[in-house]
């Protein structure tokens, strides 16, 4: 087994999702007391958040390289940024390092052309929707992706970091982002990205008509299968 360095704590509530189902997968895949190999670096969110906030992503993608080297130097053999939002630096890090990157985009994107799904709606942070890189990265697996209004986009955006980063679970909320979803069902679009990590907290494939791609659980879905 291949050992992967986690860089985690965007928000601390998903890296304990990731750290758990990874490794229960991992024990359910090879049975005994099996268990994944980890090393993790968890960031001060806090720390993180104002940096995004005021726009600083050379210095994040800075902090992200120093963090993914010391990873790869304790003798990670992959890494993994356990966040959708941060993968807007995910260039300058698989550029500077030498171990490959488990890329949530990636993961997402392969899921859609498995499923025949090629025009999506994307939620997630406002970085993540309104920033280009997250579309470009699904343009080579032909997918075409809708935003949301930007009213929505904001309203979407407040959820997480009023309420999911909290990890305060309002059913309002939910019946909001559920109506949303279902609107688009009217406007040819068969699925939907949860393009961050904290929606996974809210929603799931019950919930709406279109089909769920859920990254978290699709990033550890391929983290598991690279790894083993
Ligand atoms: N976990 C989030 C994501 O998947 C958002 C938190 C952040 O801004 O890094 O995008």
């Amino acid at each position: 087994m291949k050992t992967i360095g986690l860089i985690g704590g965007m928000t601390y509530h998903t890296t304990l999702v990731y750290y758990e189902k990874i490794n229960k997968k991992v024990q359910e895949r090879l049975g005994g007391f099996h268990s994944a190999k980890c090393l993790m670096y968890s960031f001060d969110f806090d720390e993180v958040k104002k940096l995004q906030d005021q726009k600083k992503w050379d210095l994040l993608s800075k902090e992200i390289i120093f963090q993914g080297k010391t990873l790869q130097d304790a003798g990670a053999d992959y890494l993994v940024l356990c966040s959708n939002t941060i993968h807007k630096v995910s260039k300058p890090l698989t550029d500077y390092l030498r171990i490959p990157l488990i890329h949530i985009i990636d993961a997402v994107g392969e899921s859609l052309v498995e499923k025949r799904v090629l025009k999506v709606l994307l939620l997630g942070t406002r970085y993540t929707v309104l920033d280009s890189f997250y579309q470009e990265g699904l343009k080579k697996y032909g997918i075409e992706v809708v935003i949301p209004t930007l009213s929505y986009v904001n309203k979407i955006h407040d959820l997480i970091f009023k309420e999911l980063s909290e990890n305060i679970i309002n059913d309002e909320s939910k019946m909001m982002v559920i109506g949303l979803i279902e609107s688009y069902g009217l406007q040819g679009v068969t699925g939907v990205i949860l393009g961050c990590t904290e929606l996974s907290l809210l929603i799931n494939d019950e919930d709406v008509s279109l089909n769920v791609f859920d990254s978290l659980n699709i990033h550890i879905e391929k983290i598991v299968e690279t790894i083993i």
